[in-house]
């Protein structure tokens, strides 16, 4: 997308002309689509001095909301994640015990992967077996403790 300074209009896509005014963007074009610099007079590469009319020149003022434009969605990805980090150290520093429970559950995940690893393979199957009948066993008391108090669908909102 493209915005004409001229007639002041947006074009879809990449567009090499203006869709409403016809003009170029930031460069001349000569009949045969030769991109020439704003200061030529004649086609660099076919001589033609028949040239389209580009856009005026965008105001100094303006230029950085142009790039911004270009750089929109980069940007919002990259403030979100910023933004994200931001709150995570804004945690931090206001409660020190949030780093140590982030450490520890760090250590612990750490542990208890190399744990998993050294387990002789008999014993990983038994655990994952028993793990298994576990997670059965807590989704049967759910669902049987969810039926049980849940007269309406209000219920689901409620904290
Ligand atoms: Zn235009
Ligand atoms: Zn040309």
């Amino acid at each position: 997308m493209k915005y004409c300074h001229r007639c002041h209009k947006l074009t879809l896509g990449e567009p090499v002309f203006c869709n409403f005014c016809g003009s170029t963007y930031s460069v001349k074009l000569c009949g045969r689509l030769h991109p020439n610099p704003r200061s030529a007079q004649a086609c660099s590469q076919c001589g033609s001095r028949d040239f389209s009319t580009p856009q005026p020149k965008i105001p100094i003022i303006c230029r950085p909301f142009v790039a911004l434009l270009h750089v929109a969605p980069r940007l919002i990805g990259t403030s979100l994640l910023a933004g994200a980090l931001y709150l995570l150290f804004h945690a931090i520093s206001h409660d020190p015990r949030f780093l140590q429970g982030l450490v520890c559950l760090l250590f612990l995940a750490v542990a208890v992967a190399l744990i998993w690893k050294l387990m002789p393979k008999w014993l990983q199957g038994f655990l994952k077996t028993s793990f298994h009948v576990i997670a059965v066993l807590l989704k049967a008391t759910i669902r049987l403790f969810f039926s049980k108090n849940r007269p309406s669908k209000g219920v689901r909102n409620r904290t």
